[in-house]
């Protein structure tokens, strides 16, 4: 063995060039280690979807004929670390003359690979993941003189890069951007497809666990993981949504429902941050079934998926790579609350709160808009520390890799970088929860209510918020409106509605 190539449990790229030819003097080398399952709490979803789909990738690397070293993590030799792991399999291969890296997604792993690559005798070569769109630098490339960005710049130009949905230079349907035909609530004749759920026995992996004492977060049922743990079922899973989904995914990309936990969503995450899927084939996908089926899927629902996947998931990991290692300590308002506990265990009276968590537990997944406008939403109005909210995002969804979570969280959905990501604070009362699901109707709440035992309490906590940062939120054009709003309301209101905010924070944890 001549060359060590290491590939990360988020770089199982089937298409990467490493894999075009055969080379018996190379060993791709996989692993999993403590230093991954520790460095913070995961849902137990979470770790075996990764480790299932590493043997898988493994296993595909040796069907094809490559040499294959996989280190589990039971396996008495582990030093359960990546970097010590590959220094030891120098010492035992001492004709290996070089180690193949590529290049990773997270400042974490990225700044542990840099430090070894530097101390070591042979020589150490990085490669590209050939999975992004864009590159980590993108933002300085396009925009040199500019130190904000927004994400409608930045898609245009990848658009028109790439060629997607454009014609002559111009894009198709002659707008970028079809969201106000979008963004329903669910219909009541709307029927919605169940999900393609997978059925695998991952029993191996969950007591090889066990009996590691890995601590993790969330339930799984061992004998029916419903994720896709290979290529080949990704694949499935990306058809199933173009054929099924697709026509109603902008439409009803904000709608939440008790009775339905994915709706129209993609639920393809998991499978592209892994890299088991990649962006191209996942927007080439679309574009093809939006092309012969324009009865079906039209020009919204197309765009509105299109943007997801080249702008904002190439644009958060542009805002990540821009803005490491900083970004991951900011709070803009200071925050210092602890996370409620019901984020651990889903019990609290409040509907849309306890079904996204609940669910969130039990599946390692939510939607995007539960994320944001409930979770994320109640945390910021609370005034939680990012950090902690942080470190929940970052373990209990099986998608949860930090350049795409923390923009998400830390930006998006706390704005606690100040408005780098976001133009203005996503908070919102009751209304807007009640607006685009079902949530409020058999809640312990009144939504209606802003003061009193029953009354919602997104209610007196958005009025709270508002009062609270007004000084900071005041150079905000996108918050004026609701800050004028709030210095018209008279003071006695105002005073009930703080009184009830307050009342509600000091019992934070029994809501
Ligand atoms: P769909 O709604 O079907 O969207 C299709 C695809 O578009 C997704 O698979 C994803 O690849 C991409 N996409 C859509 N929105 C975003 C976005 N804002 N950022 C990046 N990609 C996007 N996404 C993660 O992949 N990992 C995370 O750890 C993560 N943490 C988040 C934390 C918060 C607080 C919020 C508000 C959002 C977070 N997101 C994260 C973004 C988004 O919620 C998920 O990508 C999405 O819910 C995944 O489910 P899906 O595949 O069904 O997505
Ligand atoms: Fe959530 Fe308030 Fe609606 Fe209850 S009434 S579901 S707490 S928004």
């Amino acid at each position: 063995i001549a060359t060590l190539a290491l590939v990360l449990g988020d770089q199982l790229n089937a298409g990467h060039s490493w894999f075009k030819t055969v080379d018996n003097n190379r060993l791709f080398v996989l692993m999993e280690v403590r230093e991954e399952t520790d460095y913070t709490q995961h849902h137990i979803q979470k770790v075996v979807g990764f480790f299932a789909a590493m043997r898988n990738f493994a296993n595909a690397l040796s069907n094809a004929g490559h040499k294959v070293c996989y280190i589990e993590l039971d396996d008495p030799n582990n030093l359960q670390s990546v970097t010590k792991n590959l220094s030891l399999l120098l010492k035992i291969l001492p004709k290996a003359q070089q180690v193949q890296l590529q290049q990773p997604d997270e400042y974490r792993v990225d700044h542990y690979l840099q430090d070894w690559a530097e101390h070591q005798s042979v020589e150490v070569k990085w490669y590209g993941s050939e999975h992004f769109l864009t590159q980590r630098s993108v933002l300085n490339d396009w925009f040199p003189d500019k130190e904000s960005f927004l994400m409608e710049s930045f898609y245009r130009r990848v658009r028109q890069q790439t060629g997607y949905l454009m014609e002559n230079d111009k894009p198709i349907g002659g707008k970028w951007n079809f969201d106000k035909e979008n963004r329903n609530k669910l219909a009541n004749k709307q029927d919605v497809p169940s999900p393609l759920l997978f059925s695998h026995d991952v029993t191996d992996i969950v007591t090889m666990l066990e009996k590691k004492e890995v601590g993790t977060i969330g339930r799984i049922d061992s004998q029916r993981f419903i994720w896709p743990t290979s290529r080949l079922e990704s694949r499935q899973l990306l058809d199933f949504f173009v054929e099924n989904l697709l026509e109603n995914f902008g439409r009803y990309q904000d709608a939440m429902h008790t009775d339905h936990w994915s709706l129209f969503h993609a639920r393809l995450s998991f499978s592209l941050n892994t890299k088991m899927l990649s962006p191209r084939e996942v927007v080439e996908k679309a574009i093809s079934f939006w092309q012969t089926n324009p009865s079906r899927v039209n020009m919204a629902q197309i765009e509105g998926f299109v943007r997801q996947i080249i702008g904002w998931r190439e644009f958060v990991r542009a805002i990540y790579w821009n803005h490491m290692p900083n970004y991951s300590t900011t709070n803009f308002f200071n925050n210092k609350a602890p996370l409620p506990s019901y984020y651990w265990t889903g019990k609290t009276n409040m509907q849309c709160m306890a079904k996204s968590i609940q669910q969130s537990l039990e599946l390692s997944y939510a939607h995007h808009i539960q994320r944001l406008m409930v979770t994320g939403n109640f945390a910021l109005l609370a005034g939680v520390n990012p950090d902690d909210v942080d470190a929940w995002y970052l373990g209990i969804y099986i998608d949860a890799l930090q350049w795409v979570e923390l923009p998400n969280t830390r930006g998006m959905s706390q704005f606690a970088d100040g408005g780098i990501l976001a133009t203005k604070p996503y908070v919102s009362s009751g209304s807007y929860i009640n607006k685009m699901s079902n949530y409020c109707q058999n809640c312990h709440y009144d939504v209606n209510q802003r003061v009193g035992e029953r009354a919602c309490p997104f209610n007196s906590l958005y009025w709270h918020f508002i009062d609270t940062h007004h000084e900071q939120l005041s150079n905000n054009a996108r918050m004026s409106l609701i800050l004028s709003q709030w210095n018209k309301q008279d003071k006695a209101a105002k005073q009930e509605l703080l009184e009830q905010a307050h009342c509600y924070l000091n019992q934070i944890d029994s809501l």
